[in-house]
């Protein structure tokens, strides 16, 4: 049995619940007796409490009430559910900003801020950081050994950067650890350009819109030291967390492809990954497209630590920060949710449980509507899914198993991102998505991970845009294939080392050996202009970037066909050791992309759930505990869907035998558990 154990102690069960913010009720004890009721028909095991409370826990200096988050978690754990307390970090009471301005954020403008909104403190502050351990302290000192205790939520969504005096400081601290000497920055800043050389440290400031802004290079390190800082002032948070409750799991819930921050690192801080997830289902066909981003996110989180995560907020309904807050269409719920478990997560929460009031997220969706009952269509959707969730209790713990990775690098992104030249919008996350597309659609299982992972278990693995080469990448890659795996890159790699300075003697820098090709120069296309490309016979569209490759070692597999780089090569592949890498010399049609995948796919054995290609909008998702698998097949078209589910399995929705052909209703899914073959076994 490959299982990993439950995220809460003794709940070997999915967990389902939600942010509760009992606090904005405090006078209406009856409506605190109500949501009990209302959490038990929800089927709910499991609320966030306390995530903005530290007004009501400390309404003055030093000034403490417990007491009505004791009674709260007392009617926590009298009614079955477990608290995932958060520590108040995420928003603070005026009082403090209004005592200390130096917790207050300063913009990259120099500007200060006044006190307002949440997510706005400065991470270096000795004040903020002395406060918010004071009151971690308290909370874990008074929460120890309590029933209800589940699990810590650290903060809320970190994210933002404070560009003070404080911060500044902290950062020439940082760059003195990070350089051996001044001599060594201006080297690898290349702050000869535009006479920038710093003649001490003094003189280095954050980027600024008003001031430096043109060093890449520092660009890139002020970034770095933002995540740095962001995991001190959270090591800070945890440190009374870990040593008076050490049992007791912490987590910090992030959010999407939020690029403020490393996120690969910030995981190493956390027992379990969370994160926040908010696709924008339309009840269209550009539904399809939400799904498989989505499904890319969700295996980015369960990647950093290769277990089951958590998906700690989804609207219940709608969200209330887009252009039209439309309302999702009857069965989006369920999928949304079962979505992210087929994808590894071990929990379904929600923002909100009760909607509020009034403030900024009142229209925000919520289990629990301002009517106040549970006769409302979003309550009874939350508690069907409660009620699959309550049959999926064996899935829990249960893995992912990958044969392919594709290299998502956020360092790479920086500077992708932050580089002028080639088009201004380089597209590197919709060119991920392009190049998961193929897999998602084949059921495949795919590791979403950075550059610094390690490479060695999978067979195939994808590097769109790896514009960065980080140190120690290269190698990984020419492993892999020497033993016999395949490694597929493409145009706008290898231009950039760790220090955002060009590599010198052609492009793909460290992998043109690997790839066997030399891009000389790169095409930027207009946006709507399209080239055409040859490949195994058929013709397919390139738009926005044609690298001009020559061969070197590689064989062609494709031609360009138009322009005045026709007869070049534009599909490469070099047999290198044992295995193959595969250069894509331009941004290619999703066809391409399809095709190329498939047959690989098929070529390299890789498995799938079900040996053919899924009906468009669908997809099967596996998880295992290495006795029996867990297919999620799950239709996110527009059209009912037949779907020849090979070998059979027992339906875990209904119990009842599922084999041969299965209907699939357009949003709707199946879930089957079938013994894992014994080939599989023995791997
Ligand atoms: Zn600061």
């Amino acid at each position: 049995m490959k299982k990993f154990p439950p995220i809460i102690k003794g709940m070997p069960v999915m967990l389902h619940g939600g942010d509760y913010n009992p606090e904005q009720w405090i006078n209406s004890r009856e409506i605190w007796e109500e949501d009990m009721r209302l959490a038990k028909l929800a089927n709910i095991n499991t609320f966030s409490v306390g995530i903005f409370s530290w007004a009501m826990l400390e309404p003055e200096e030093g000034v403490y009430n417990f007491s009505w988050l004791d009674e709260i978690m007392d009617m926590l754990s009298k009614n079955g559910i477990k608290a995932m307390l958060a520590t108040p970090s995420g928003a603070r009471p005026p009082w403090l900003s209004q005592a200390c301005p130096e917790v207050l954020r300063t913009g990259s403008d120099r500007r200060r801020s006044l006190f307002g909104g949440r997510h706005n403190h400065c991470y270096t502050s000795p004040v903020y950081r002395e406060k918010t351990k004071k009151i971690n302290e308290m909370l874990a000192k008074r929460y120890k050994g309590h029933k209800a205790l589940g699990l810590w939520h650290i903060s809320n969504e970190l994210s933002g950067e404070c560009h003070c005096e404080l911060c500044q400081e902290a950062f020439r601290n940082w760059l003195k650890a990070r350089y051996s000497s001044l001599d060594e920055l201006n080297g690898l800043w290349w702050t000869a350009f535009w006479s920038h050389r710093y003649s001490d440290w003094s003189q280095i400031e954050s980027p600024s819109p008003i001031g430096e802004r043109d060093l890449h290079a520092l660009n890139l390190d002020w970034k770095r030291f933002v995540t740095s800082q962001t995991i001190d002032f959270l090591r800070n948070e945890a440190a009374p967390l870990r040593r008076l409750t050490p049992d007791v799991p912490i987590t910090v819930n992030m959010m999407g492809f939020y690029s403020g921050l490393n996120y690969n690192e910030i995981s190493k801080e956390e027992d379990v990954v969370s994160w926040d997830s908010y696709p924008v289902w339309r009840g269209d066909e550009n539904d399809v497209r939400t799904a498989a981003a989505a499904a890319m996110s969700h295996d980015i989180f369960r990647s950093y630590k290769g277990k089951p995560f958590m998906l700690m907020e989804s609207s219940p309904s709608v969200t209330n920060w887009q252009s039209v807050s439309k309302l999702r269409r009857p069965g989006t719920l369920l999928m949304n949710s079962i979505q992210a478990v087929a994808h590894g997560s071990d929990t379904v929460q929600y923002f909100q449980f009760r909607k509020s009031r009034g403030g900024a997220e009142k229209f925000h969706g919520a289990v629990v509507d301002h009517e106040g009952s549970e006769n409302t269509r979003v309550f009874k959707e939350v508690s069907a899914v409660g009620s699959v969730l309550g049959k999926l209790s064996q899935v829990a713990g249960a893995a992912r198993e990958a044969d392919i990775a594709i290299i998502y690098d956020i360092e790479s992104q920086w500077a992708l991102e932050d580089s002028k030249g080639y088009k201004q919008d380089k597209k590197y996350l919709p060119t991920l998505i392009d190049f998961y597309e193929p897999f998602w659609e084949n059921g495949a299982t795919v590791d979403v991970i950075d550059q610094t992972h390690d490479l060695s278990g999978y067979r195939l693995v994808v590097a769109p845009m790896a514009y960065m080469i980080r140190p120690g990448f290269a190698e990984k890659a020419k492993l892999l294939v020497e033993r016999g795996g395949v490694f597929v890159g493409t145009f706008l790699s290898g231009i950039v080392d760790e220090s955002d300075l060009c590599f010198l003697k052609g492009a793909p820098g460290p992998l043109k050996e690997l790839f066997g090709v030399w891009c000389e120069e790169t095409d930027c296309l207009y946006d709507g202009e399209q080239s055409m490309v040859g490949f195994k016979g058929k013709a397919y569209a390139a738009s926005d970037f044609c690298d001009i490759v020559h061969l070197q070692g590689a064989k062609a597999l494709g031609w360009y066909e138009e322009d005045f780089y026709k007869g070049f090569p534009a599909v490469t592949m070099n047999e290198y050791g044992k295995g193959q890498a595969l250069y894509i010399a331009a941004r290619m049609e999703k066809a391409f992309l399809s095709d190329l995948f498939d047959e690989l796919i098929r070529s390299l054995g890789i498995a799938t759930p079900f040996s053919g290609k899924l009906p468009y909008g669908c997809t099967a998702q596996t998880r295992t505990d290495g006795e029996v698998e867990y297919v999620f097949i799950m239709n996110f078209g527009t059209k009912t869907a037949l779907i020849d589910v090979e070998g059979g399995g027992a339906s875990m929705l209904t119990g009842k035998a599922v084999a041969g052909i299965l209907e699939l209703h357009p949003m709707s899914l199946e879930i089957v558990s079938r013994p894992v073959s014994p080939e599989k076994r023995k791997i």
